[in-house]
Protein backbone atom coordinates (compact mmCIF):
# COMPACT_ATOMS: atom_id res chain seq x y z
CA UNK A 1 0.00 0.00 0.00
CA UNK A 2 2.44 2.62 0.33
CA UNK A 3 3.08 3.33 -3.16
CA UNK A 4 -0.40 3.99 -3.20
CA UNK A 5 0.11 6.45 -0.38
CA UNK A 6 3.27 7.59 -1.95
CA UNK A 7 1.06 8.76 -5.58
CA UNK A 8 -1.01 11.40 -3.59
CA UNK A 9 1.69 13.06 -2.00
CA UNK A 10 1.51 17.19 -2.49
CA UNK A 11 4.74 16.87 -3.89
CA UNK A 12 3.77 14.97 -6.94
CA UNK A 13 0.34 17.24 -7.36
CA UNK A 14 2.16 20.48 -7.20
CA UNK A 15 3.99 19.21 -10.39
CA UNK A 16 0.55 19.53 -12.36
CA UNK A 17 0.70 20.60 -15.70
CA UNK A 18 -2.46 21.63 -17.85
CA UNK A 19 -2.96 20.49 -21.33
CA UNK A 20 -4.67 23.00 -24.39
CA UNK A 21 -6.49 21.79 -27.27
CA UNK A 22 -7.75 24.67 -29.58
CA UNK A 23 -7.90 25.50 -33.22
CA UNK A 24 -9.07 28.92 -34.77
CA UNK A 25 -9.80 29.75 -38.72
CA UNK A 26 -8.95 32.65 -39.86
CA UNK A 27 -6.85 34.43 -42.80
CA UNK A 28 -3.41 34.59 -41.67
CA UNK A 29 -2.13 37.00 -43.89
CA UNK A 30 2.31 36.23 -43.29
CA UNK A 31 1.82 32.86 -41.70
CA UNK A 32 6.26 32.48 -42.38
CA UNK A 33 6.59 34.96 -39.87
CA UNK A 34 3.78 34.06 -37.89
CA UNK A 35 4.97 30.41 -37.45
CA UNK A 36 8.68 31.98 -36.13
CA UNK A 37 7.01 34.81 -33.96
CA UNK A 38 4.54 31.75 -32.27
CA UNK A 39 7.74 29.54 -31.54
CA UNK A 40 9.86 32.29 -29.87
CA UNK A 41 6.55 32.29 -27.86
CA UNK A 42 6.29 28.84 -26.94
CA UNK A 43 9.92 28.64 -26.19
CA UNK A 44 9.74 31.97 -23.76
CA UNK A 45 7.03 29.57 -22.26
CA UNK A 46 8.73 26.16 -21.87
CA UNK A 47 5.49 24.98 -23.65
CA UNK A 48 5.48 21.68 -25.46
CA UNK A 49 2.91 20.36 -28.30
CA UNK A 50 2.34 20.40 -31.77
CA UNK A 51 1.01 23.86 -33.24
CA UNK A 52 0.61 24.02 -37.24
CA UNK A 53 -0.05 27.45 -38.63
CA UNK A 54 -0.81 27.65 -42.14
CA UNK A 55 -2.57 30.98 -43.90
CA UNK A 56 -6.14 29.36 -43.31
CA UNK A 57 -5.62 30.07 -39.29
CA UNK A 58 -4.12 27.63 -36.24
CA UNK A 59 -4.17 24.53 -34.85
CA UNK A 60 -2.39 23.72 -31.40
CA UNK A 61 -2.26 21.23 -28.46
CA UNK A 62 0.52 22.03 -25.85
CA UNK A 63 0.83 21.60 -22.57
CA UNK A 64 2.91 23.53 -20.00
CA UNK A 65 2.62 24.98 -15.95
CA UNK A 66 -0.21 26.69 -15.21
CA UNK A 67 1.12 29.97 -14.98
CA UNK A 68 2.95 28.92 -18.49
CA UNK A 69 -0.05 28.12 -19.93
CA UNK A 70 -2.11 31.37 -18.56
CA UNK A 71 0.55 33.66 -20.04
CA UNK A 72 0.24 31.71 -23.06
CA UNK A 73 -3.66 32.11 -23.42
CA UNK A 74 -3.08 35.74 -22.64
CA UNK A 75 -0.55 36.44 -25.59
CA UNK A 76 -3.10 34.72 -27.84
CA UNK A 77 -6.03 36.76 -26.54
CA UNK A 78 -3.70 40.11 -26.82
CA UNK A 79 -2.35 38.79 -30.88
CA UNK A 80 -4.72 41.03 -33.69
CA UNK A 81 -5.31 37.44 -35.35
CA UNK A 82 -5.35 34.97 -32.75
CA UNK A 83 -7.72 36.66 -30.76
CA UNK A 84 -11.04 35.26 -28.96
CA UNK A 85 -9.98 31.47 -29.29
CA UNK A 86 -12.65 29.06 -27.22
CA UNK A 87 -9.75 27.17 -25.12
CA UNK A 88 -9.95 23.49 -24.23
CA UNK A 89 -8.33 22.71 -20.97
CA UNK A 90 -7.46 19.68 -19.02
CA UNK A 91 -4.57 18.45 -16.49
CA UNK A 92 -2.17 16.43 -16.62
CA UNK A 93 1.13 15.31 -13.94
CA UNK A 94 3.57 15.97 -16.39
CA UNK A 95 3.90 17.30 -19.97
CA UNK A 96 2.08 15.62 -22.37
CA UNK A 97 4.26 15.80 -25.11
CA UNK A 98 8.03 15.43 -25.25
CA UNK A 99 8.63 17.55 -27.90
CA UNK A 100 7.98 21.13 -29.37
CA UNK A 101 6.43 21.46 -33.13
CA UNK A 102 5.37 24.87 -34.30
CA UNK A 103 5.49 24.36 -38.01
CA UNK A 104 4.18 25.88 -41.12
CA UNK A 105 2.33 24.00 -42.79
CA UNK A 106 -0.60 24.17 -46.38
CA UNK A 107 -3.48 23.86 -44.01
CA UNK A 108 -4.21 23.68 -40.42
CA UNK A 109 -5.99 20.24 -41.26
CA UNK A 110 -4.61 18.27 -43.77
CA UNK A 111 -7.86 17.39 -46.09
CA UNK A 112 -6.39 18.97 -50.01
CA UNK A 113 -10.02 18.90 -51.12
CA UNK A 114 -9.63 22.43 -51.84
CA UNK A 115 -12.77 22.66 -48.87
CA UNK A 116 -12.41 25.66 -47.13
CA UNK A 117 -13.73 26.51 -43.38
CA UNK A 118 -15.72 29.15 -44.43
CA UNK A 119 -18.44 27.04 -45.99
CA UNK A 120 -18.67 25.31 -42.87
CA UNK A 121 -21.73 24.12 -41.76
CA UNK A 122 -23.89 26.03 -38.95
CA UNK A 123 -22.96 24.53 -35.35
CA UNK A 124 -25.44 22.49 -32.71
CA UNK A 125 -24.28 23.40 -29.20
CA UNK A 126 -24.16 20.17 -27.07
CA UNK A 127 -27.48 21.30 -25.11
CA UNK A 128 -29.20 21.24 -28.92
CA UNK A 129 -27.85 17.99 -29.42
CA UNK A 130 -28.34 16.42 -25.95
CA UNK A 131 -32.12 17.47 -26.38
CA UNK A 132 -32.64 16.39 -30.00
CA UNK A 133 -30.83 12.66 -29.17
CA UNK A 134 -33.66 12.15 -26.72
CA UNK A 135 -36.33 13.26 -29.49
CA UNK A 136 -35.11 13.54 -33.07
CA UNK A 137 -35.50 9.77 -34.59
CA UNK A 138 -34.15 11.67 -38.09
CA UNK A 139 -31.02 12.60 -36.44
CA UNK A 140 -27.69 11.10 -37.42
CA UNK A 141 -24.27 11.74 -35.74
CA UNK A 142 -21.14 10.84 -38.04
CA UNK A 143 -18.26 10.43 -36.90
CA UNK A 144 -15.63 12.29 -38.64
CA UNK A 145 -12.26 11.02 -36.41
CA UNK A 146 -9.95 7.74 -37.62
CA UNK A 147 -11.08 4.64 -36.80
CA UNK A 148 -8.77 3.94 -34.32
CA UNK A 149 -10.31 6.90 -32.35
CA UNK A 150 -13.60 5.94 -32.55
CA UNK A 151 -12.40 2.19 -31.67
CA UNK A 152 -12.28 3.31 -27.71
CA UNK A 153 -14.79 5.73 -27.53
CA UNK A 154 -18.02 7.36 -29.74
CA UNK A 155 -21.23 8.57 -29.36
CA UNK A 156 -24.22 5.89 -29.42
CA UNK A 157 -25.39 4.48 -32.52
CA UNK A 158 -23.02 7.55 -34.65
CA UNK A 159 -21.72 6.45 -37.96
CA UNK A 160 -18.10 5.51 -37.91
CA UNK A 161 -15.23 5.42 -40.90
CA UNK A 162 -12.79 2.75 -41.52
CA UNK A 163 -10.17 5.63 -41.88
CA UNK A 164 -6.61 6.15 -40.64
CA UNK A 165 -6.51 9.65 -41.89
CA UNK A 166 -8.63 12.66 -42.19
CA UNK A 167 -7.29 13.41 -45.67
CA UNK A 168 -9.02 9.62 -47.02
CA UNK A 169 -12.75 11.42 -46.04
CA UNK A 170 -13.54 12.08 -49.36
CA UNK A 171 -12.96 8.70 -50.62
CA UNK A 172 -15.63 7.66 -48.19
CA UNK A 173 -18.20 9.88 -49.60
CA UNK A 174 -19.76 6.93 -51.46
CA UNK A 175 -20.31 5.13 -47.91
CA UNK A 176 -21.99 8.42 -46.69
CA UNK A 177 -24.52 9.27 -49.59
CA UNK A 178 -27.71 6.83 -47.67
CA UNK A 179 -27.56 9.58 -44.80
CA UNK A 180 -28.06 12.35 -47.34
CA UNK A 181 -31.98 12.86 -46.11
CA UNK A 182 -31.48 13.35 -42.58
CA UNK A 183 -30.88 15.39 -39.99
CA UNK A 184 -27.04 15.40 -39.99
CA UNK A 185 -24.55 16.11 -37.34
CA UNK A 186 -20.96 15.67 -37.61
CA UNK A 187 -18.50 15.51 -34.39
CA UNK A 188 -14.64 15.54 -33.99
CA UNK A 189 -12.56 15.81 -30.98
CA UNK A 190 -12.21 19.52 -30.14
CA UNK A 191 -14.09 20.84 -33.68
CA UNK A 192 -11.84 21.51 -36.18
CA UNK A 193 -12.16 18.61 -38.69
CA UNK A 194 -15.51 19.09 -38.71
CA UNK A 195 -14.89 22.57 -40.30
CA UNK A 196 -13.97 21.11 -42.78
CA UNK A 197 -15.80 17.65 -42.64
CA UNK A 198 -19.22 19.43 -42.77
CA UNK A 199 -18.51 21.80 -45.80
CA UNK A 200 -17.23 19.06 -47.59
CA UNK A 201 -20.56 17.24 -46.68
CA UNK A 202 -22.42 20.12 -47.91
CA UNK A 203 -20.29 20.22 -51.26
CA UNK A 204 -21.43 16.58 -51.78
CA UNK A 205 -25.47 17.98 -51.55
CA UNK A 206 -26.10 16.95 -48.10
CA UNK A 207 -28.95 19.76 -47.44
CA UNK A 208 -29.29 19.55 -43.60
CA UNK A 209 -25.85 19.65 -41.98
CA UNK A 210 -24.66 20.79 -38.69
CA UNK A 211 -21.29 20.37 -36.81
CA UNK A 212 -21.09 19.79 -32.28
CA UNK A 213 -19.59 23.12 -31.44
CA UNK A 214 -16.18 22.09 -29.61
CA UNK A 215 -16.60 18.64 -30.27
CA UNK A 216 -16.29 15.53 -27.66
CA UNK A 217 -14.75 17.82 -25.16
CA UNK A 218 -17.32 20.71 -24.99
CA UNK A 219 -20.11 17.88 -24.98
CA UNK A 220 -18.18 15.60 -22.21
CA UNK A 221 -17.23 18.79 -20.14
CA UNK A 222 -21.70 19.43 -20.32
CA UNK A 223 -22.94 16.17 -20.47
CA UNK A 224 -20.51 13.31 -18.58
CA UNK A 225 -22.89 10.45 -18.57
CA UNK A 226 -24.21 11.21 -21.74
CA UNK A 227 -24.26 9.37 -25.28
CA UNK A 228 -20.75 9.66 -25.58
CA UNK A 229 -19.08 6.02 -24.70
CA UNK A 230 -16.01 5.41 -23.97
CA UNK A 231 -13.14 7.29 -23.53
CA UNK A 232 -11.48 9.93 -25.71
CA UNK A 233 -8.31 9.28 -27.98
CA UNK A 234 -6.05 12.01 -27.52
CA UNK A 235 -3.08 13.10 -29.86
CA UNK A 236 -0.78 13.39 -27.27
CA UNK A 237 1.27 11.16 -24.26
CA UNK A 238 -1.94 10.28 -22.63
CA UNK A 239 -3.95 8.53 -25.88
CA UNK A 240 -6.74 8.27 -23.66
CA UNK A 241 -8.45 10.93 -21.70
CA UNK A 242 -11.64 10.40 -19.70
CA UNK A 243 -13.95 13.28 -18.44
CA UNK A 244 -14.39 13.89 -14.51
CA UNK A 245 -17.89 13.25 -13.18
CA UNK A 246 -18.63 10.71 -15.14
CA UNK A 247 -20.38 8.31 -12.58
CA UNK A 248 -19.10 5.26 -14.26
CA UNK A 249 -16.45 4.28 -16.88
CA UNK A 250 -18.01 2.55 -19.85
CA UNK A 251 -16.11 0.82 -22.63
CA UNK A 252 -16.51 0.49 -26.87
CA UNK A 253 -13.68 -1.84 -26.82
CA UNK A 254 -11.72 -4.56 -25.38
CA UNK A 255 -8.28 -6.07 -25.40
CA UNK A 256 -6.86 -7.53 -28.71
CA UNK A 257 -5.52 -10.32 -26.90
CA UNK A 258 -7.71 -11.54 -23.94
CA UNK A 259 -10.81 -9.81 -24.73
CA UNK A 260 -11.10 -7.95 -21.38
CA UNK A 261 -12.86 -4.07 -21.34
CA UNK A 262 -10.05 -1.57 -21.57
CA UNK A 263 -9.49 1.74 -23.78
CA UNK A 264 -5.38 1.35 -23.58
CA UNK A 265 -4.43 2.09 -26.85
CA UNK A 266 -0.35 1.39 -27.26
CA UNK A 267 1.82 1.50 -30.70
CA UNK A 268 3.33 -2.35 -31.58
CA UNK A 269 6.99 -2.16 -30.38
CA UNK A 270 8.43 -3.34 -33.82
CA UNK A 271 10.29 -0.84 -35.42
CA UNK A 272 8.24 -1.09 -38.95
CA UNK A 273 4.75 -2.26 -37.62
CA UNK A 274 4.01 0.69 -34.48
CA UNK A 275 0.43 0.05 -35.22
CA UNK A 276 -1.69 1.61 -32.08
CA UNK A 277 -3.98 -1.65 -30.73
CA UNK A 278 -6.32 -1.86 -27.85
CA UNK A 279 -4.32 -3.98 -25.17
CA UNK A 280 -4.49 -4.12 -21.01
CA UNK A 281 -1.85 -3.53 -19.27
CA UNK A 282 -1.38 -7.39 -17.88
CA UNK A 283 -1.27 -8.25 -21.66
CA UNK A 284 0.80 -5.32 -22.31
CA UNK A 285 3.99 -7.71 -20.28
CA UNK A 286 3.12 -10.68 -21.09
CA UNK A 287 3.61 -9.55 -25.06
CA UNK A 288 6.21 -7.24 -24.63
CA UNK A 289 4.35 -4.58 -26.16
CA UNK A 290 4.37 -6.46 -29.87
CA UNK A 291 0.74 -6.64 -31.64
CA UNK A 292 -0.49 -9.69 -32.24
CA UNK A 293 0.80 -9.58 -35.90
CA UNK A 294 4.28 -9.38 -34.34
CA UNK A 295 4.33 -10.96 -31.29
CA UNK A 296 5.82 -14.28 -32.83
CA UNK A 297 8.67 -12.77 -34.12
CA UNK A 298 10.14 -11.82 -31.33
CA UNK A 299 13.05 -13.84 -29.40
ZN1 LIG B 1 -5.44 -8.28 -22.03
ZN1 LIG C 1 3.07 -4.88 -34.90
Amino acid sequence: MAHIGFLWTPMLQSYQMRVLLYYKYITVPDPAAETEQHRALCEKLDLKGRILISSEGINGTCSGTEDNIEAYKKALNAHPIFCDIAFKESDHPTHAFKKLFVRLRPEVVTLRAGIEAKNAAPYISPEQLQAELERNENLVLIDMRNDYEAEIGRFRNAVTLPMKNFRDLPEHMPELKQYEGRNVVTYCTGGIRCEKASALLKAHGFADVRQLEGGIVRYCEEFPNGYYDGSLFVFDERRTMRFPGARKVTYTSQCSYCGVASDRHIDCTDDICHTLFVCCESCEKTCSGYCKAHQNVTV
